[in-house]
């Protein structure tokens, strides 16, 4: 059920509804819109009675939501969500480029990419220092080491970062030297991660899992925002399907998909998702043609000698390439 405020309604009316729903057992979360304010119902089993809340003052009216997640849903907040990291709006309009390498390796390494990303016009930069990886003896990320150099790389080239919690051990290390957490795929339902996460005072990137729908997916967002973050940013990096010509299958319906579902920002991964470098410049032109909110693309300066990915990280010259065509395709669409 959402309670939908007057545009006119007192903060006093807004709290007691909140109360009204107390009593019942329930949850009320306000969601203040740019016209009006509506109370979000959390926590019911069955139907709720709308006459309840129609007759308390400033009420607009009652509706019930048809989703099973609730903060996450178009039903509950109409005008799409922007998330500010700094000076950058993602899912303002402008697609949000986030690059770098798959993982941190060194200082020297970092900063040689940054600068780049960051020339060609990157806003935010990304590289793992906790890396999930399939095998336990592959490179598993230099951890903390990673986060410092995360630090240097803000002050020396004013990009952003964001950069993964692989575990509830690390996500505190991981909040306190990052602008966005990152939650990889491998974690999309673990949910005490989630919980923690919700409690996070940064944005979370929330990627989706390899096999999962677009509803665990947003019920995976739903954990995060119900902890009391409202600042997720959906991320579709491929899933596993029969095709074999790629690691993972881009679904590109996934961004009208995640548009008409939900309020939050959808970027895309062409890079996890094609496995191959070749394919992550017209992966990413389709992204954008389809409407993302932005492209978290690997780059290393030597992938063929980098530590993890480096099948699919981009050239430098083909990360500037590519920032050259969406430049071009934005001035198009
Ligand atoms: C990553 O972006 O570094 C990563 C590990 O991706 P995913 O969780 O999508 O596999
Ligand atoms: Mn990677």
């Amino acid at each position: 059920m959402l309670v939908v405020m007057r545009n006119d309604a007192t903060e006093e009316q807004v709290q007691a509804v909140i109360r009204e729903i107390e009593k019942m057992g329930l949850r009320g979360v306000p969601m203040p819109g740019a016209i009006r304010t509506a109370v979000c119902v959390l926590g019911n089993k069955g139907p709720v009675d709308a006459a309840l809340f129609l007759a308390l003052e400033g009420v607009k009216e009652a509706i019930p939501v048809t989703r099973p997640y609730k903060l996450v849903s178009r039903e509950t907040h109409q005008e799409s969500t922007v998330i500010t990291v700094g000076d950058v709006k993602i899912g303002g309009g402008e697609p949000v480029i986030m690059a770098g390498p798959c993982a941190v390796e060194s200082e020297e390494q970092a900063l040689t990419i940054a600068r780049f990303v960051k020339k060609c016009g990157a806003s935010i930069f990304r590289g793992g220092a906790f890396k999930p990886r399939t095998s336990p003896y592959s490179f598993q990320g230099i951890g903390e080491k990673g986060l410092k150099i995360l630090e240097k790389v803000r002050q020396e080239t004013g990009l952003y970062v964001v950069t993964e919690a692989t575990d509830t051990e690390n996500l505190a290390a991981v909040e306190k030297h990052t602008d966005i957490i990152q939650i990889g795929a491998r974690n999309m339902q673990n949910y005490s991660l989630l919980r923690l996460a919700g409690r996070a005072k940064k944005p979370i990137l929330l990627k989706r899992g390899m096999a999962a729908t677009i509803e665990e997916w947003l019920m995976a967002a739903e954990y995060i925002m119900s902890e009391g973050n409202p600042r997720v940013i959906l991320c579709e990096r491929g899933i596993r399907t029969f095709a074999d010509t790629t690691r993972n299958t881009l679904d590109l319906s996934a961004i009208p998909s995640i548009k008409e579902a939900s309020h939050l920002p959808i970027i895309i991964d062409p890079s996890h998702a094609a496995g191959r470098r070749d394919y992550v410049i017209p992966l990413s032109r389709g992204a954008i043609a389809v409407g993302a909110d932005g492209l978290l693309v690997e780059v290393h300066n030597d992938p063929t000698h980098a530590l993890s990915d480096g099948m699919q990280s981009l050239y430098p010259q083909q990360f500037e390439q590519l920032m050259k065509e969406i430049e071009r395709l934005k001035q198009f669409l």
